[in-house]
């Protein structure tokens, strides 16, 4: 970071690219039509529209007319979990659904309203590393399932599911896979087309690009029902006129995130390995959330034993902020309220080893004396809690 606090939560979110800034900046001032309207303003918007449209499908292995935009990641799973499962019962009359345990909320929330539109909600559940089992992903799948979400990769702790797997087999059983794809984007390679996807859920502000912006992938032929209704914006999938500054802004974060990607995946994954070292050199009483899968390289998830400490994750974070040091205990959207993390517990920690659970995110600004300053502000704060 610039200043001399050190940010450790890319995983919630990046601050938006000076190229992304630039990129956008003409979008607001000197470029601002309508999209729709037919004349010359309108079309100056709806050819920058229809650019990004086609840079952020060839960033992640889709055709653009596959691509709706949505106001981020949050929007695409609802749409894409509601708008899949009333098409499916519509067309199939299958009304059961599957949702792995570690979702984010976007997508557990929007199980439990169509459960209170009539449908049969289950929970796949996952290892101790985080990964669901496609043997007992088989043996919840019903004749009634229509509609299975799993998500690339887990924001809290950064788990990698084998989607591919995933996939073949939800297809075997005629019904459609989700996928949240919001932590992958820009971090791993992301081949809608061959990991074969019904839908994928995308944000821009993860990769640097601004908030308020993600888009939903819908496979050719596959039918979703709209949530946002209105005019034909987005072929009619998604009424209301199009935030062209942001597109573009999404369309530069997803080139320029892609152009990096390689680069950034080395040194977070040298930054995992350094903190990862230093933790378990430290501390016997540390556990690293999804040792044994495949991890994102800039998610580091642990927890505390609850038997050897008697602290929470919140009051860890409060330690962390006083010391200029930003992290999470889990999702951001869970931060601030006691609830322990339902990944966590999905992966089978205690209640107290669950409390006790801190993440850190690194991004393309991040140094190992950031590392090395992290574990030291652990030192100081661990040894005043340590029973
Ligand atoms: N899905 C995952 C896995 C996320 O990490 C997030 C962001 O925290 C979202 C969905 C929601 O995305 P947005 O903030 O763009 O609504």
């Amino acid at each position: 970071m610039t200043s001399n606090r050190i940010y450790l939560d890319y995983a919630a979110t990046t601050p938006v690219d000076p190229d992304v800034v630039a990129a956008m900046l003409p979008f607001f001032s000197s470029t601002w039509g309508n999209s729709s309207s037919i004349h010359a303003a309108g079309r100056a918007s709806k050819a920058a529209l229809e650019q990004s449209r086609l840079t952020i499908a060839e960033g992640v292995g889709a055709d653009p007319l596959e691509i709706i935009f949505t106001n981020g990641g949050t929007e695409a799973d609802n749409h894409a979990l509601k708008g899949l499962a009333f098409a499916v019962r519509k067309k199939t009359g299958r009304f059961h659904i599957l949702v792995s345990a570690i979702e984010h909320h976007a997508v557990l929330k929007s199980a439990e309203v169509l459960r209170e539109h009539g449908f049969s909600v289950g929970l796949i559940p996952v290892d101790a590393a985080g990964r669901i089992r496609v043997e007992e992903l088989e043996r919840l799948l019903t004749p009634e399932t229509g509609v299975v979400a799993v998500m690339h990769a887990n924001n809290e702790i950064g788990t990698i599911q084998p989607i591919a797997e995933i996939v073949r087999c939800v297809h075997d059983h005629q019904a459609f896979l989700h996928m949240d794809a919001v932590q992958t984007l820009g971090k791993i390679p992301l081949d809608l087309h061959a990991l074969g996807v019904d839908t994928a859920a995308l944000s821009a502000h993860k990769i640097y690009g601004p908030k308020g912006i993600g888009a939903l992938y819908i496979r050719k032929g596959v039918e979703v029902d709209a949530l946002i209704h209105g005019g034909a914006q987005e072929r009619n999938r998604r009424g209301g006129t199009e935030n062209v500054p942001l597109i573009v802004g999404f369309a530069a974060a997803v080139r320029k995130s892609n152009a990096l990607r390689e680069h950034t995946h080395v040194a977070a994954k040298a930054l995992g390995k350094r903190l990862r070292a230093k933790l378990a050199e430290r501390w016997k009483f540390v556990f690293f959330n999804g040792d044994g899968a495949e991890l994102l390289p800039h998610i580091v998830s642990i927890s505390f034993d609850g038997k050897a400490v008697s602290f929470d994750g919140e009051s860890m974070l409060m330690n962390l902020d006083l010391r200029g040091i930003a992290a999470s205990s889990g999702s951001a959207c869970s931060s601030g309220s006691l609830k322990i993390s339902h990944v966590i517990k999905a992966i089978g920690r205690d209640e107290a080893t669950a409390r006790a659970t801190l993440r850190f995110s690194f991004g393309r600004g991040t140094t190992l004396e950031e590392i090395d300053a992290l574990v030291a502000a652990l030192e100081s704060m661990i040894d005043v809690h340590e029973k």
